[in-house]
């Protein structure tokens, strides 16, 4: 199968080997040297007349300025909001500013009918809910290859002080113009670079989650996505040269190549597995006690990067260990869910109430359904063995981070090492999904395993 995006989109709706006819929801995607000219006809195709810009100071230097010149000469007249604020933050502030500035009415009346988002995730996700909510088109125009939620039907938010996904809608064309991309901050593109190793665990625990707990896998959804990180891995060094030669360009386009591949995939799949797991919810974390009392923080990629090395570390005990069902059963009586409860709080504040709600309607440590659980990981063992073998050797992954300068360690973060080891231990309660430090948990084992990685 070609897993180069064009060919994806061109056989959209296909009927794959695991029975799932799989729907990417993105319609056009150019990337590449000039892909910005392409923006008049990407307007046609979608009848978007009078379009509405929105981008932040940043992003206006780095291609909004280009983007209004470029509908000028093709006569479509348009409304630009630039949004005063450097970094605006993911927020209420930001989604209504973009309301209040995008005219109502239809095209006929002076009303936009096409948002035109250009900027990174914040300004891309925030397009999405506009565009979702009037019913009219979207048109993504990206100035950094820094995740992979170009193609995704959500868009992650920050509400009254909590990280929440909120469905809106995939963009109908995303643009990424290689000039644009490769003169994005290098640590950027790192940030790409680190949210596509994420996925080494990702589909690894998607495999775990389907032999485990039933999750729906698809064979061919992975291996896009595998093949989408190994274009990463060889286009990385050349994507951080932070030059604007013609090589760096290339790269920085293959590495936004593959971030609307893995958004893609998640749109096929139907959920975030292929693209999220442990190191994600590691990430999220972070997020959460950054928000909650101004811990530093980073960009999602790096911060899910570092995850990742993390979760490769404590996958590797795990490679020929025998479980011992008596210290499992043993580890899951003594647990003192309340106690837990309120670690949480202690860890997250307020962010811990979801989570401590979710696991009431869960109840993932109630010791039947533990020991029910024990009995699958027991009996289904080797196969988990071959998946946990299959995953590359974290020395070799640090080492690789270390070459092109992809923070590895906490302290590179401003973070400490306990941070690291609460957000390990908790990454768990994030969502119901069975991650890594769920299996450790089962296995009675997590808190030795956070104390061994950090
Ligand atoms: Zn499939
Ligand atoms: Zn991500």
């Amino acid at each position: 199968m070609d897993y180069k995006v064009n060919a994806l989109l061109e056989n959209d709706g296909f009927l794959c080997a695991c029975g799932k006819e799989h729907f990417g929801q993105l319609s056009d995607c150019i990337i590449g040297e000039n892909a910005l000219v392409s923006l008049p006809d990407i307007c046609r195709k979608h009848r978007v007349t009078r379009p509405f810009v929105l981008c932040d100071r940043e992003t206006y230097a780095a291609a909004g300025e280009a983007v209004c010149k470029i509908l000028s000469s093709a006569e479509i007249p348009y409304t630009l909001h630039i949004i005063r604020r450097t970094h605006p933050a993911p927020d209420e502030k930001i989604v209504g500013e973009a309301f209040m500035f995008c005219p109502n009415g239809t095209a006929e009346t002076g009303g936009a009918d096409g948002v035109i988002a250009v900027g990174g995730g914040v300004i891309n996700d925030t397009g999405k809910i506009v565009a979702a909510a009037k019913g009219i088109p979207d048109i993504y125009v990206a100035t950094a290859p820094s995740m992979d939620g170009y193609a995704s039907a959500s868009s992650s938010m920050e509400r009254e002080g909590l990280k929440v996904s909120l469905s809106s809608k995939c963009p109908d064309a995303v643009i990424g113009d290689a000039a644009v991309l490769a003169n994005a901050p290098v640590h950027m593109i790192r940030s790409g670079i680190g949210d596509m190793l994420a996925k080494y665990v990702s589909v690894a625990e998607w495999q775990i989650a389907h032999i485990l707990v039933g999750d729906e896998y698809c064979p061919v959804v992975a291996d896009m996505v595998n093949h989408s990180l190994a274009e990463v891995r060889a286009c990385a060094a050349d994507a951080v040269r932070g030059d604007d030669t013609a090589v760096c360009r290339a790269a920085v386009c293959r590495l936004a190549e593959a971030l609307v591949v893995s958004g893609l995939a998640m749109n096929y799949a139907g959920i975030s597995r292929p693209a999220s797991g442990m190191e994600h919810y590691i990430s999220h974390i972070l997020d959460m006690r950054a928000l909650e009392f101004g811990t530093p923080s980073d960009l999602h990629g790096i911060q899910c990067g570092i995850g990742t090395l993390m979760t490769l570390r404590a996958y590797e005990p795990l490679r020929g260990y025998a479980p011992d069902r008596e210290k499992a059963l043993a580890h899951a009586a003594q647990f003192d869910a309340d106690a837990w409860n309120d670690h949480l709080r202690t860890v997250l504040g307020h962010g811990a109430d979801a989570m401590i709600a979710g696991e009431r309607k869960e109840g993932k440590y109630d010791r039947e359904k533990h020991a029910a659980r024990l009995e699958t990981i027991l009996s289904r063992w080797e196969d988990i063995q071959h998946i946990i073998a299959a995953l590359p050797p974290s020395a070799e992954l640090e080492q690789f981070m270390r070459s092109i300068g992809h923070p590895t360690t906490a302290e590179e973060i401003g973070l400490s090492r306990q941070d690291m080891r609460e957000a390990f231990l908790c990454a768990k309660d994030i969502r119901d999904k069975y991650v890594l430090g769920r299996l450790l948990w089962d296995l009675g084992i997590l808190d030795e395993t956070a104390d061994n990685i950090v």
